[in-house]
């Protein structure tokens, strides 16, 4: 029960904004100050408007000019939302030699300095609208070819501690340093041992958890060290809380959505499409987009629907299930297109296989296409009638969220951010609807073929028996907001929080 009691509070004329908790009793009772973040009241009067704050990401991937999967497009999307606030947002990245250049602009050598036993360039650009540093160490770490897969280990603890040593050299002095994963955890203790007596003091250090797949010890130790740490996605976040890496730190850990920068993928500017399209036309623009993307890939130009697959091709995502979603499409005559790459080669090379097989029996009906490529992943998203995602464990998931800003229908396994984010047309309608949102694809329980059969069956039946529906349901999940607009807000308050130790 609440009740309301009137109160007077003195507030100092430069005080732009007031933090309340609540306690039943001075000394114990019910406390209550939102899970470590406060309640915040803005105060009206105010001579000072907020500080903004000078954020700095150490990462090893950025889209589009690093990017491997959904690590990179967060880096982007949430400093951009961040800097669209107001803050100050940059990136250091390191200065990979299979850099995709052409995304960086204004690109020149910023500085040298001698650090760990070599000289360390550092060049500056822009990147989508953000200031990035990029680290080259002249002992070649980063010249050889790829982003993951050569000793990463030492390299990235390496960049870590250099990235630390330059903000400090500059005296730039954040108010908070994001890391991400594994491959930028280092620089969560490296910052203790070494920095936090330093004119680098205030700085508080968050650390996001993209997969705790990878690098769980790494994870653990950053997770000890971090001011405030965030996992993707309020789902995940409970999924992973009993696990060994968290549990102990359960009281500074927060689930928060991913979002897509919704000016990065937009069927309305898209260069990569052939007819741009909003919601109001949805149906023509993906029409174009079908017919491209049929024609690209020799798939005959009939009126069926499609389904597309855009992944790692890795155990995580649901191989089997993939495969079996593949032939379902395919024997209730829709068609399939699949862009994939696998790490492990003889994934790669399964699928090689597959795609000759299916090529063979299905010809004309079924596209598998094993590498990376951002620009198709456009064409795919605009073409396909639906996008499936069945995931074994998944802690955001963007390729949902990408689909439906295409006015894709997703179709998903029930875990992680894919649950926080799909809501079943049959099954989750109050779900949907206490989040004031209505429901925007299929999903479907279990980790066995049953399951897919279960959502792919319903949704390939409602494109052949109930168009007129199906477009109604393209146009509403254009309509949902999957952006940053509500996540950067709680990042903000995550790093005000952070600031407050
Ligand atoms: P993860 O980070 O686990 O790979 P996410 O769903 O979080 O998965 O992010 C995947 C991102 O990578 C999406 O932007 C998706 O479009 C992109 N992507 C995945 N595979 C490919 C591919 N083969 N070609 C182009 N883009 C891809």
């Amino acid at each position: 029960m609440f009740i309301c009691v009137p109160c007077l509070v003195n507030v100092p004329p430069d005080a732009y904004m007031m933090d309340f908790v609540f306690s039943e009793w001075e000394e114990d009772g019910i406390y209550d100050n939102r899970n470590g973040m406060d309640y915040h009241i803005p105060v009206s009067d105010s001579i000072e408007t907020e500080n903004y704050m000078r954020i700095i990401h150490i990462a090893v991937e950025m889209a589009p000019v690093a990017k491997v999967g959904g690590l990179g497009d967060v880096v982007t999307s949430l400093s951009r939302a961040v800097q669209d606030l107001g803050h100050t947002v940059e990136v250091i990245l390191p200065k990979y030699d299979c850099l995709n250049q052409s995304s960086v602009k204004d690109l020149h050598l910023y500085q040298s300095f001698s650090w760990g036993g070599t000289e360390i360039k550092v060049w500056v650009g822009r990147v989508e609208d953000l200031t990035v540093y990029f680290l080259e160490p002249q002992n070649g770490m980063f010249g050889v070819g790829c982003v993951y897969g050569r000793n990463d280990d030492r390299r990235f603890g390496f960049f870590c501690h250099s990235a630390l040593e330059f903000i400090l050299q500059n005296e730039f002095s954040p108010h908070i340093i994001h890391c991400h994963d594994w491959s930028s955890a280092p620089v969560a203790w490296l910052y203790k041992e070494h920095y936090s007596q330093s004119r680098m003091a205030s700085t508080r250090v968050v650390f996001t958890i993209h997969n705790l797949e990878f690098g769980a010890h790494y994870i653990g130790k950053a997770m000890t060290y971090c001011d405030k740490a965030t996992t993707v996605s309020p789902t995940y976040s409970r999924d992973v809380a009993g696990h060994g890496a968290i549990a102990p730190h359960r009281e500074k850990f927060y689930g928060i959505l991913n979002g897509i920068d919704p000016d990065i993928w937009d069927p309305y500017t898209d260069n990569f499409i052939p007819v741009p399209y909003t919601c109001e036309n949805v149906v023509e623009g993906k029409r174009a987009a079908k017919r491209a993307l049929q024609q690209k890939f020799g798939l005959q130009q009939t009126d069926v629907p499609i389904v597309g697959i855009i992944t790692r091709l890795t155990a995580q995502k649901g191989i089997h299930l993939i495969k079996h979603a593949i032939h379902r499409t395919l024997e209730s005559n829709g068609q399939v297109v699949l862009l994939g790459s696998a790490p492990d080669h003889r994934i790669q090379g399964d699928f090689c296989r597959l795609a000759d097989a299916l090529h063979g029996v299905y010809h004309g009906r079924v596209k598998l296409v094993l590498t990376y490529d951002e620009p198709l992943s456009h064409l795919i998203y605009a073409g396909s009638d639906f996008i499936i995602v069945p995931s074994i464990f998944e802690p955001c998931g963007l390729t949902q969220l990408v689909a439906m800003r295409y006015g894709s229908i997703p179709i998903v396994r029930k875990t992680g951010g894919l649950y926080d984010t799909v809501f079943d047309v049959d099954n989750d309608k109050d779900r949907a609807r206490s989040l004031g949102l209505e429901p925007n694809g299929f999903s479907f329980d279990g980790a066995d073929s049953n399951g897919v059969d279960y959502a792919l069956n319903r949704a390939i039946g409602a494109w052949f028996d109930a168009r007129d529906w199906f477009h109604s349901l393209c146009k509403r999940v254009m309509e949902q907001d999957w952006s940053w607009n509500r996540p950067a807000l709680d990042y903000i308050e995550l790093y005000h929080a952070a600031r407050k130790f």
